[in-house]
């Protein structure tokens, strides 16, 4: 059980402005991994999915909103692993691709008030029997932490690691691997004013200070998208046929080019960008 083999080649990406600026940019392709359980998702969900089997659990209980990846991936990896799966999804009653996925693979779904949501562990109360294990939102924590560490397995030669930032854990997982290979990480964050991110990240990282986390980045907040924005990614993936969405991957090019252009990374800088995945989202640019 969880033998999931995880192929995420790094490939160079290869654009006029990084050789006029004197960097040399690689993409770890996380998105690779599976179409659903897709990059950080299934680092994040290893350890956790291990200790809930070990524990003798069989109902996995998270949370998200409407487009969370991390429900997808829990549905999916779930049904694989012989776990039954329910999520109080935030908000009124909808109907999207993800939530429609979720349910395919016999998720269980509910929907609660904004309000409601904000105190996920009275929503778990509400359900919690012997047999079940809460995983919370977005699949945070030190376990999530501890598989997003395996990102940087068998890698060096790196200066700089940069990541999309939600919750920050995968940056938190990346930050503790980075530390003996002299990398340091450069957090994207994909959230508007979410100053509360450095702290959690220094939970599962203290004394680590090879990080530095970005906030001019979010594009007018989680999930806001611009057409700048939507150019980009139609760009990127006309000129290197890689696909990045427009919650996380997308911003974190952006924001790439956008530092990259301000020479922030001195030249010769050896960078590795983590495709973290959640392509799924990219298709409700058309809905
Ligand atoms: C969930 C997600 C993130 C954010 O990861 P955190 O560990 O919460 O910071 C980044 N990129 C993609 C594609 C995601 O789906």
């Amino acid at each position: 059980m969880l033998e999931l083999v995880v192929e995420s080649p790094i490939q160079p990406v290869v654009l006029p402005s990084f050789a006029e600026q004197g960097v040399t940019v690689h993409i770890k392709r996380d998105d690779l991994i599976h179409p659903f359980i897709s990059g950080n998702k299934w680092r994040k969900l290893k350890y956790v999915l291990e200790d809930a089997r070990d524990t003798g659990k069989n109902t996995l209980v998270s949370f998200g909103g409407a487009y969370s990846n991390h429900l997808v991936a829990l549905a999916c990896a779930g049904a694989m692993y012989g776990f039954k799966t329910m999520a109080f999804v935030r908000g009124e009653e909808v109907q999207n691709h993800m939530l429609g996925l979720c349910r395919t693979w016999g998720m269980q779904l509910r929907f609660v008030s904004r309000e409601a949501y904000r105190d996920k562990e009275q929503l778990y109360r509400s359900v919690e029997t012997e047999h079940t294990y809460f995983i919370d939102e977005g699949g945070r924590g030190v376990l999530a932490a501890k598989g997003c560490e395996e990102i940087l397995k068998d890698i060096s030669g790196y200066s700089h690691v940069v990541c999309a930032a939600g919750t920050g854990t995968t940056m938190a997982g990346l930050i503790k691997a980075a530390l003996p290979l002299n990398i340091n990480v450069e957090g994207i964050c994909v959230l508007k004013g979410a100053k509360g991110i450095e702290d959690d990240i220094r939970l599962l990282t203290p004394e680590y200070d090879n990080w530095t986390l970005h906030h001019r980045f979010h594009g007018g907040g989680y999930a806001k998208t611009t057409l700048e924005l939507l150019a980009l990614i139609d760009q990127m993936a006309s000129q290197t046929g890689i696909l990045f969405d427009q919650v996380y991957t997308g911003k974190m090019m952006q924001a790439v080019l956008t530092l990259v252009s301000e020479s922030y990374f001195p030249k010769g800088s050896n960078i590795l960008l983590v495709h973290t995945g959640g392509l799924l989202g990219l298709l409700s640019r058309y809905d």
